[in-house]
């Protein structure tokens, strides 16, 4: 989307071209040629998921599109198949468009609630020779149908008169046919080079009961046909979805002009978002959902939005990557890589930077007075001075990462081992004297003496190679951080090639549950992010973390070899 106004003046309009979007030159030219005076779109989810990445894409745009026109917005539920939808997800579908900050106002509405003007409209057609009542099984009809080709056969119901078929829908509806026995189907071309066209089906029966209408109907519309009736009712004018719908937009369009709409709506696809090595899909979340494999659809490794927003990503990060993905005609994988530049960007100068120390190993200064505490006055993020200061303790036990000390360091390794001198962060230079370890040569102790001119870090007479973290012993609260990887494993691929499974990735999440943080993070409530500095960026858990025992879960690392 671009965010150049449509009003830009003549001078813009060079640039404008350029930076315009498919949809929007369509759209411009629709409003140009006075095909339509304002732009009015929709997001029309199915109740029988939770939203993931793809979906905010979608919703972002149409949200996008409106806003850009100062057109409107709806979010439709598209509840007309009584099978498989549930109110968890209505609720969960409402909550994240909100987040996602695409404002539909009063406008949600529920495909459901059209059930009669959908009846009302297959009457019409019935009544204009355009529709009848087939008896043919659903094996027949596929048989009929033909193949890409094979023209199709008409059937033999085809030349029913309208009277007839009029009571035949009309026993449809009154339940006096079993599941199958009947359909309503379009009279169109059965030689149509698009099979979509060959007499498709537009209401079937089923006697199921339906979560919004309950035990009212034993018909329901097919998607083709309901989908434009929606569009219609709600005077949408461009209807946006994606590209596996392109073969079925002659069917929308024979609809909304049989039906002889007066504002008849617009369908325009363009390519779904998929990210490489990323489970994305619905149906796929649902089994890693369903087989335990993930701890629900919120699970932090998971593409969902809500695992994305429990993971600690902002809305304006999925905004930003939506953006840079850009809207096209043709299927491609984005890498996650992406995705994780963008919150690193958004978080980057709004989030104070703190020290935490993830596999703590205990240091001591030796030198150090064992009863004092010192207070750093430090910045909380140097790139961003509005984020002000803090105080941070620092004592003479202190915990550093397990990783930043080793007893005979490999060539390059510039932080702490015996008799080399290192920064401890913001406070003194410190140089290794010793370590102790256990039985198993685990170390459990490093030692190390301080010098106290070189206060705050800084010494003019000479350089240390090495910086590390710290928290102090006494002043650190305990947590539990959650490292997360990808689900599945990279090497391989998403599925396997043989049987259609995931290839899963065994260590697609690391509890570390002794982790030490400085105190300056008491208090911090669910979705508060921080950078742990030299690690990456945290997030407080929604659902495990309490004020007496946090819970983080890593949204990303500070590192990346992505580049835009
Ligand atoms: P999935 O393929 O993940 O099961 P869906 O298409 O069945 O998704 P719907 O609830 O029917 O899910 O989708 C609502 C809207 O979101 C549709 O307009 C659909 O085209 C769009 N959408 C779904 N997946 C993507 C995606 N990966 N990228 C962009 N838009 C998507
Ligand atoms: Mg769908």
């Amino acid at each position: 989307m671009s965010d150049i106004p449509v009003n830009a003046n003549e001078d813009n309009e060079a640039k404008e071209t350029v930076s315009r979007n498919f949809i929007e030159n369509e759209i411009d030219k629709d409003l140009k040629e006075g095909n339509y005076t304002s732009v009015h779109t929709r997001f029309p989810p199915e109740p029988n998921g939770y939203l993931h990445i793809g979906h905010a894409k979608s919703i972002l745009l149409n949200y996008g599109l409106a806003k850009e026109y100062g057109g409107k917005f709806n979010l439709r539920f598209d509840d007309t198949n009584p099978t498989k939808e549930k109110t968890e997800f209505v609720d969960s579908i409402k909550a994240d468009v909100e987040w996602l900050g695409a404002d539909y106002e009063d406008r949600m509405f529920f495909a459901s609630d059209y059930f009669d003007q959908m009846y009302e409209a297959a009457v019409k057609l019935i009544k204009k020779g355009k529709a009848f009542v087939c008896d043919l099984t659903a094996d027949q009809i596929r048989e009929y149908r033909g193949s890409f080709d094979t023209p199709g056969k008409n059937s033999p119901y085809r030349d029913r008169s309208v009277e007839e078929n009029l009571e035949l829908f009309d026993n449809m509806k009154n339940g006096m046919y079993k599941d199958g026995e009947k359909v309503l189907r379009a009279k169109i071309d059965m030689a149509s080079p698009n099979i979509n066209m060959r007499d498709p089906v537009i209401y079937r029966v089923a006697h199921m009961s339906h979560h919004n209408t309950g035990d009212k109907w034993c018909i329901y519309p097919m998607y083709d046909f309901a989908h434009p009736i929606e569009d219609a009712i709600e005077g949408i004018t461009h209807s946006i979805c994606t590209l596996e719908f392109e073969d079925h937009r002659p069917l929308y369009d024979w609809v909304v002009r049989e039906l002889e709409y007066e504002y008849p709506p617009r369908q325009i696809e363009f390519a779904k978002l998929y990210l490489t090595n990323v489970v994305t899909g619905k149906r796929y979340i649902k089994k890693l959902v369903e087989e335990g494999i993930v701890d629900g659809w919120d699970d932090p490794r998971l593409v969902s939005i809500a695992a994305l927003r429990r993971r600690g990503f902002t809305p304006e990060s999925i905004r930003m990557f939506v953006e840079l993905c850009g809207i096209s005609k043709s299927n491609s994988s984005v890498d996650y890589a992406m995705l994780e530049y963008c919150i690193r960007e958004d978080l980057k100068s709004k989030r104070p930077r703190i020290m935490a120390v993830l596999d703590p190993v205990k240091l001591i200064i030796d030198n150090y007075p064992e009863d004092k505490t010192e207070y750093f006055e430090v910045p909380n993020n140097l790139e961003n001075e509005g984020l002000g200061t803090r105080k941070v303790a620092f004592s003479r036990e202190l915990y550093i990462d397990r990783d930043d000390f080793m007893i005979e360091p490999p060539k390059k390794y510039f932080r702490m081992f015996p008799g080399n001198e290192v920064r401890l962060m913001n406070a003194y230079f410190a140089k290794c004297v010793g370590y102790e370890t256990d039985e198993n040569g685990k170390v459990t102790v490093v030692h190390c003496e301080y010098d106290p001119e070189t206060i705050g870090g800084e010494c003019s007479t000479r350089k240390v190679k090495g910086t590390i973290h710290w928290v102090s012993a006494a002043h650190s609260v305990p947590a539990e951080v959650r490292l997360y990887e990808n689900l599945v494993d990279e090497e391989k691929g998403v599925y396997n090639e043989e049987d259609g499974s995931l290839n899963l990735n065994p260590d697609s999440r690391k509890i570390l549950k002794d982790c030490r943080i400085e105190e300056s993070v008491k208090g911090a409530k669910a979705y508060d992010s921080f950078q742990f500095v030299r690690q990456g960026y945290f997030c407080v858990d929604v659902k495990d973390s309490s004020d007496d025992a946090l819970v983080f879960n890593r949204i990303v690392s500070l590192k990346s070899s992505f580049k835009l």
